[in-house]
């Protein structure tokens, strides 16, 4: 039991919580495994990539440090909490300390704040300063932090989460990020079994995380609120999909069966278990039923984007043209502007040159750029005004028509119809470059036929639909043209 003292306005006696203080107040093993723990972060130097000892600050050699020996082994993986930038300077974590006492279950959050700045050395320097930032009773329906008496409810927590945030207030952001910031955390394990075995924590299979906490990223939500407030969370756990129950339990409804749950087939959940699925990789599973981790993790960053994809490509279709291309998943944002352009450019996605161009960086850069000209009225009225200008050169035989591009939407609208590149000449021919004319059938003007480029009065490209040479009399025709064509002649200037 705790001691009896007088209340800080001394007018009631009231029962002191007792509780550990500071870092010297804890067991030697809580002790140990904070400064263990310490000790096993790697730095990474961002120059080299190389990752150094965070005792010798020497090179690791297969995960090993050459000087004290240690195995960093267990500890190198993709996205692990224990590789920390040399070039930080400072850097913050936390120790999460579960311990059962005589009047309830208490969490202890420590902080670690280290420097690696030495104004005297130009060597890595590492100071490490501990304290504790928070001391949590645990009750069922709430904690609260003993050394500010702040009380957070579960209830409450459950309330924000089915809010809209744009009218919170600073108390409800506060209360939000004190369960769910993911900062760089670990939990000490070696009490979790004494931990089940409490009235509280008895239902919640909590010591069953064990694993996969001590490698991945959690939150205070995954330690209090998760398993005490939703039986789903014992569900999920038992179901062995930690990441789910770990990170999003509040997500899952109860439902009367798997598909009600989870919004997919059961036949997928043996995948579920396997890759030990997250939410993002559901949202894409939901959407793009499939049996393929690969797919799921590739597109787990942008599954609001896969709609909108999938109105074009299948994702098998666009992860191997992104492999192909050698580009990661980042590029997957990429792909979707880019095939928003081609909606916008009018350009015809059923081809597949233009669905999966060669180049895709150079292609999506383009279109880009191109888009915003297309935007740009100033540049479309320019192209006006000249082929007012270069009206003097429309001609025609009793086939064939000639006349100048006379807009941005123009040449576009040519580029679609042809699948060729000439919606990217906006800029050249306003700045007199070039100028592009459209020769088609007298009959059937609105249809292209031949994208003609000239430059100082020579045509030097004629070409049809998908860049094919033009034929025979088509060539005659445009000889004719050419010899009574008035140029515009450009000065040549300097290049750069
Ligand atoms: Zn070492």
């Amino acid at each position: 039991m705790g001691q009896l003292i007088f209340s800080k306005d001394f007018n009631d006696i009231i029962e002191e919580k007792k509780y550990w203080k500071k870092m010297e107040d804890f067991p030697i093993s809580i002790r140990n495994f904070v400064l263990d723990t310490s000790h096993s972060f790697l730095l990474n130097d961002l120059e080299t990539g190389a990752k150094l000892c965070s005792n010798c600050y020497k090179k690791l050699e297969n995960g090993i440090c050459p000087s004290c020996h240690k195995n960093y082994q267990p500890f190198i993986q993709e996205n692990s909490n224990y590789i920390i930038n040399l070039f930080d300077k400072e850097y913050q974590c936390y120790y999460y300390v579960f311990d059962v006492v005589d009047y309830g279950i208490l969490l202890y959050k420590i902080q670690e704040f280290t420097s690696y700045y030495n104004p005297l050395s130009l060597l890595p320097y590492r100071t490490s300063k501990f304290t504790v930032a928070n001391v949590y009773q645990v009750l069922s329906d709430r904690i609260i932090d003993l050394m500010t008496n702040k009380e957070y409810s579960f209830d409450r927590i459950e309330r924000l989460e089915s809010q809209d945030f744009q009218n919170s207030s600073e108390e409800d952001a506060n209360l939000f990020s004190t369960f769910f910031n993911l900062e760089d955390s670990f939990l000490y394990v070696a009490n979790l079994d004494q931990l089940s075995q409490t009235d509280l924590y008895r239902y919640t299979s909590i010591e069953k995380v064990k694993d996969y906490i001590i490698t991945n990223k959690f939150m205070l939500a995954t330690l209090t609120y998760f398993p005490l407030h939703f039986p789903q969370f014992e569900y999920l756990v038992k179901m062995k999909l930690y990441d789910l129950a770990c990170m999003c339990t509040s997500e899952f409804k109860k439902g009367h069966n798997f598909k009600e749950c989870f919004g997919i087939d059961k036949k997928y959940y043996p995948l579920m278990k396997e890759m030990n699925i997250t939410w993002d990789e559901l949202l894409v599973l939901k959407k793009y039923p499939t049996l393929d981790s690969s797919i799921l993790r590739f597109f787990s960053r942008d599954s609001w984007l896969i709609t909108d994809l999938l109105k074009y490509v299948s994702l098998e279709q666009l992860k191997n043209y992104l492999d192909q291309q050698k580009l990661t998943s980042i590029f997957i944002a990429d792909y979707h502007d880019y095939l928003d352009c081609c909606v916008k450019l009018g350009l015809n996605l059923k081809d597949k040159d233009i669905l999966f161009p060669p180049h895709f960086i150079e292609q999506h850069n383009l279109l880009l750029m191109e888009k915003y000209i297309a935007e740009d009225p100033e540049m479309n009225q320019k192209i006006y005004n000249l082929s007012k200008i270069l009206s003097f050169n429309i001609y025609e035989d009793q086939d064939y028509i000639i006349f100048p591009a006379d807009s941005i939407y123009s040449l576009i609208d040519e580029s679609s119809q042809m699948s060729n590149c000439v919606r990217t000449y906006g800029e050249k021919i306003a700045t007199n470059q070039c100028q592009i004319y459209f020769m088609r059938y007298k009959n059937q003007k609105d249809k292209s036929l031949v994208t003609v480029e000239v430059r100082n009065g020579k045509v030097v490209q004629a070409k049809t639909r998908f860049n094919r040479d033009i034929d025979e009399k088509m060539r005659m025709f445009l000889q004719k043209w050419e010899r009574q064509l008035l140029p515009i002649i450009v000065k040549e200037e300097n290049d750069f």
